[in-house]
């Protein structure tokens, strides 16, 4: 069977004033703290009250974050864009040789981290294709040359993805063990400079949904399998949705529950007691947030990062693509389901920053950064220059309401002095 996306074309309800008594049980559900259930997801998505979908996440994220919203100063790095697979749904491969495709050398990428210092940056965002002919080395040589000149910035880098195709050039993928590679390839490159991981390649666990648009890449189960052997070794990441193609609503609301399962796994590591239904939320009132010490060991998802499909330029570019108020929809529905997840990211490159601005309203707490130069979406025909300032964002934020907090990757608050920063 193949499923449609069952995003209502025509006007949404909500346009004609709707309410839906329904909402009210959730309501208190999570003024108790409690765990919301796969059928509140469906009445989270199928309710013609978006607004009030909205406000509840809004309530769950003042709880967690006040007034506090966040952003950080960054530089995104794709450091080639030549890839072993097809995608249907990526505009950003090529293969070897074609028109436009591209392998960063280490002096490049040397340049690129010095100018990242300069800006003032925190933190270098790493990801790229799964490059056919590149040694192993090459990875674990670029974190050495960024961190060589620049050691201050973090290094969040390479997806659950790229991490299995390290795995496998350097020949420590074993099927029957694949944990055993992942674990290798992680410590090498934590040993080289990694700080943490990037959420993308999740897009929606589902089989159905992976072979149909996603074939090749790696499901939903390695994907966790890289998360929790990172989240094992001390390493905070973050998590993706990518939604509004072929899959429907109900799969996304299953990707997230596969999601707070994995990091109630995450959580017990690190001491969290679950309550009676086994469930650990991070959402009630009085609860410890999870925080890296000093020496950054962290080793839980950190943010939620919901990621609209852009059809333009892919495979499925008949496809058209999920509209503003199934964003807002989805963002606060994340918000909701993902009760032990502390964060929740409106992507601005892939949002917009009007989007993001309300989004903030609508449950995330967080707007990513500076960015500079991202290579994957293009949205509206943008080119790779997809630059804002801090002072945009922090306009942005205030325009919604809530106060600018500049972070550094794992959330620490850092406190600036032009491009000077420390942590507070
Ligand atoms: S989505 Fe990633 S793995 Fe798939 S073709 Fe694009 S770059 Fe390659």
């Amino acid at each position: 069977m193949t499923a449609t996306l069952d995003t209502p074309s025509s006007p949404d309800p909500l346009c004609q004033g709707a309410s839906d008594p329904r909402l009210e049980g959730i309501r208190d559900r999570l003024l108790r703290g409690e765990r919301l259930s796969m059928d509140d997801g469906d009445v989270l998505y199928s309710t013609p009250d978006i607004w009030g979908v909205c406000e509840l996440a809004d309530m769950v994220r003042r709880r967690l974050h006040g007034d506090a919203a966040y952003f950080n100063i960054n530089r995104h790095l794709n450091y080639s864009n030549v890839c072993a697979l097809s995608c249907k749904f990526c505009e950003f491969y090529r293969k070897q040789g074609d028109e436009g495709s591209y392998t960063r050398s280490l002096d490049e990428i040397r340049a690129e981290a010095r100018s990242a210092v300069d800006a003032g940056a925190t933190e270098m965002h790493i990801v790229g294709g799964l490059h056919p002919f590149q040694p192993f080395e090459y990875y674990t040589d670029m974190l050495r040359a960024i961190r060589e000149v620049a050691p201050s910035l973090h290094l969040k880098a390479f997806t659950a993805v790229e991490i299995v195709h390290l795995a496998k050039i350097a020949k420590v993928f074993k099927r029957d063990d694949r944990t055993a590679g992942i674990r290798w390839v992680l410590e090498h490159l934590k040993e080289a400079g990694l700080g943490s991981l990037p959420g993308g390649g999740a897009e929606v666990f589902d089989d159905r949904v992976h072979d149909e648009a996603f074939k090749g890449k790696i499901r939903s189960d390695v994907w966790l399998d890289v998360h929790r052997v990172a989240h094992e070794l001390g390493l905070n990441t973050n998590a993706t949705i990518l939604y509004g193609h072929i899959e429907d609503r109900h799969e996304r609301l299953v990707h997230m529950d596969m999601l707070r399962t994995a990091q109630d796994e995450a959580l017990a590591r690190l001491g969290y007691q679950p309550d009676a239904s086994g469930a650990i939320t991070l959402t009630r009132r009085g609860v410890r947030q999870p925080t890296p010490d000093m020496s950054e060991r962290g080793g839980y998802f950190q943010t939620i990062i919901p990621l609209p499909f852009f059809p333009d330029g892919s495979e499925l570019e008949h496809l058209p693509g999920p509209g503003g108020l199934e964003n807002l929809r989805t963002l606060a529905v994340a918000r909701l389901m993902l009760d032990n997840f502390p964060h929740v990211k409106s992507f601005w490159i892939m949002q917009t920053l009007d989007m993001a601005q309300l989004m903030l309203q609508c449950g995330a707490d967080d707007i990513d950064g500076t960015v500079v130069w991202y290579d994957i979406t293009k949205v509206g025909g943008a080119d790779t220059h997809q630059e804002t300032t801090s002072v945009d964002l922090q306009r942005v934020i205030r325009g919604a309401g809530f106060q600018p907090i500049e972070r550094d990757t794992l959330y620490r608050r850092v406190i600036r002095d032009g491009v000077e920063w420390r942590l507070a």
